[in-house]
């Protein structure tokens, strides 16, 4: 008996450690360093390679600090796929021992003013996709085809999605966002919005009182309705601040970390209900 359970014990620590050594050892796998980069790694590569996400759902990627193991992930991957300056710890990691395809997003779309939330903008999120299945072409030129075809759906479901967004929002009352976090510039430059968060780009730094005083003001001169929340932060500020101005509270994703429950739900569907959500708040029609 003590014997029997001597020899199971060996077995699952060899095949522990045989789990281990196989990273990246099965077939091609892509790395993407949050959400909508696995979004559009998924949507080009179909089944011909894994993708992994580092930024696990409900993590706020600014935050993400690498475990070794995915440090280790990068190095062995086919393909790494990430934005320079959103998360250092992947950059240091790609920079110390980067796999043969590197794509950084921000060689495709350069940042304006350090903002890197550009994939509220679907036009460059198409940009960068294009990039993308260029690197996966160059690296798996066996499934050249699949991937441009692939391509070639992504382009015309953003192209979609931006001409929604532009139909939708032609025609509002109000053309201004009270956010929580400074994740919608490249939104509001596309679509004609003006933009003014509470805290700054990243979203748990504090706003002083007189930036609280000028949001007040700017909510009651344009006659806001809604002061918008997101799914990653913490609900207070917003929450404090609407309660104040007696306006109401709504949500804005940023799509930073896919956080919802809805198994369908994804870039396209999300940033759908994210134009919603500005429509009803701005009376546009
Ligand atoms: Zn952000």
């Amino acid at each position: 008996m003590r014997s029997a359970l001597g020899l199971l014990l060996g077995l699952a620590m060899v095949s522990a450690l045989s789990g281990c050594a196989s990273v990246g050892r099965s077939g091609p796998t892509v790395v993407a360093s949050f959400y909508p980069l696995q979004f559009v790694a998924q949507r080009i590569v179909g089944d011909h390679a894994k993708v992994l996400n580092l930024t696990a759902p409900g993590v706020e990627p600014h935050d993400l600090e690498l475990t070794v193991r995915q440090t280790a992930e990068i190095s062995a991957s086919t393909a790494v796929f990430f934005e320079h300056s959103l998360q250092p710890s992947v950059d240091q990691a790609v920079a110390a021992d980067a796999p043969a395809h590197a794509l950084d997003t921000t060689a495709v779309v350069p940042l304006r003013n350090g903002d890197p939330h550009f994939w509220q903008d679907p036009t460059l999120l198409a940009r960068v996709a294009r990039a993308f299945t260029r690197m996966m072409v160059a690296a798996e030129p066996a499934h050249a085809a699949d991937f441009r075809s692939n391509d070639a759906r992504l382009q015309r479901d953003l192209r979609r999605l931006d001409a929604d967004f532009r139909s939708g929002l032609a025609h509002c009352r109000i053309r201004t966002l009270v956010v929580s976090h400074d994740a919608f510039e490249y939104l509001g430059r596309r679509y004609h919005l003006a933009v003014h968060s509470i805290a700054g780009i990243t979203p748990d730094a504090e706003p002083s009182p007189q930036h609280l005083q000028q949001i007040s003001a700017l909510v009651r001169s344009e006659g806001i309705t809604t002061v918008f929340n997101e799914r990653l932060a913490s609900p207070q500020m917003v929450d404090a601040l609407s309660h104040d101005l007696g306006v109401r509270t709504a949500v804005l994703d940023t799509l930073e970390g896919l956080t919802s429950t809805d198994p369908h739900a994804n870039y396209l569907s999300i940033m759908r209900a994210n134009l919603a959500a500005i429509q009803k708040a701005d009376s546009c029609s």
